[in-house]
């Protein structure tokens, strides 16, 4: 049987339940806390491209994004929980604040998978009241056994609240994750990854990182793909793609927001994937890659087994 192919596509749903003052929507991608599809076709795009990745004729993992929170959008869970009944999807990984999961869980039980349902949660400071959302994401593994990772993202002046955040996780039973936190209004092509990930201003970021728990070699790596990916070997494109708000098809999320030849249109008829048969191959792109579970330099920090494109587990 051929392996799986690892997708990762970011729907046009926008709407959110938060207004944090760094979310990563901004500009064209913006979330909203108005409307859940900015145009009607961009939900027709959505039901396309999740039929499309649905009726794969080999085995498919997903990651399936948004610009909002995806569990304010009843139309986006209901073609998310139809995805999780499709024999040929290992698992469908959604990005969440955890906070609609113990109402809307309980109504999506019945039409879909939950035990094919990975959940990264990210917890937002200042947003979102932590105990509340640890119970949250409690509820999510225990009652329904999904996949969950609470996520917390380290900045310049958050170092305690991130440890709090570990300190619940662990009490609950939890994994718990921290990245480096990113500014997304900075260029992504800057040679100084301080600008994009300001934390680094402090001279002992990573040393912060790696006592709060987080994947210090993975961190460099990440910093490393952040600024000089061209040249570097990596393997999106091989077993791994990336589909964009539109429905194109990219090596990866950076070749999409730098413009780089699509892989095609997942929305033409009779498309699919020509993905690469060797497995590496050299990035193009002028910098500001993050992805880093797909670097060369990476691939032994972190085990391909899980159900989700950012656990390590470290
Ligand atoms: S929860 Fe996510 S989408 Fe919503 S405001 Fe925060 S960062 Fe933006
Ligand atoms: S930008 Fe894309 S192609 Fe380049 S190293 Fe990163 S994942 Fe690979």
């Amino acid at each position: 049987m051929r392996a799986p192919v690892r997708i990762w596509y970011v729907a046009g749903q926008r709407l959110c339940n938060l207004s944090c003052a760094r979310c990563v929507s901004i500009g064209e991608w913006a979330m909203s806390n108005r409307y859940d599809w900015k145009n009607p076709e961009d939900r027709d795009v959505y039901e396309q491209v999740v039929t499309w990745i649905g009726t794969r004729p080999y085995p498919v993992k997903v990651r399936l994004g948004t610009l909002g929170e995806p569990f304010a959008s009843t139309f986006f869970l209901e073609k998310a929980a139809w995805l999780t009944r499709q024999s040929g999807v290992e698992y469908v990984e959604l990005l969440s604040n955890a906070i609609l999961l113990p109402r809307r869980l309980p109504k999506l039980e019945a039409d879909a998978n939950l035990g094919k349902l990975s959940l990264w949660l990210t917890w937002h400071d200042g947003q979102v009241d932590l105990e509340r959302f640890i119970k949250a994401a409690a509820f999510a593994q225990e009652r329904y056994g999904c996949f969950v990772v609470v996520n917390t993202l380290l900045f310049e002046t958050n170092a305690d609240a991130v440890a709090c955040a570990r300190d619940a996780a662990v009490a609950a039973g939890l994994r718990f994750n921290v990245d480096l936190g990113y500014d997304p209004t900075a260029s992504t092509t800057l040679q100084d990854p301080s600008a994009a990930v300001p934390v680094l201003q402090s001279s002992d970021a990573l040393d912060t990182l790696a006592a709060l728990g987080g994947n210090r070699a993975l961190a460099e790596a990440a910093l490393i793909g952040l600024t000089s990916c061209r040249g570097m070997l990596c393997r999106a494109g091989h077993d791994t793609a990336f589909i964009d708000i539109h429905g194109q098809a990219y090596r990866c999320s950076n070749y999409s927001s730098q413009e780089q030849p699509p892989l095609g249109s997942v929305l033409d008829p009779g498309f699919d994937l020509p993905l690469r048969p060797e497995p590496w191959a050299p990035c193009a792109a002028r910098g500001g890659c993050g992805n880093k579970e797909d670097l060369q330099i990476a691939a032994p920090l972190r085990p391909s087994t899980v159900p989700s494109l950012g656990w390590t587990d470290a």
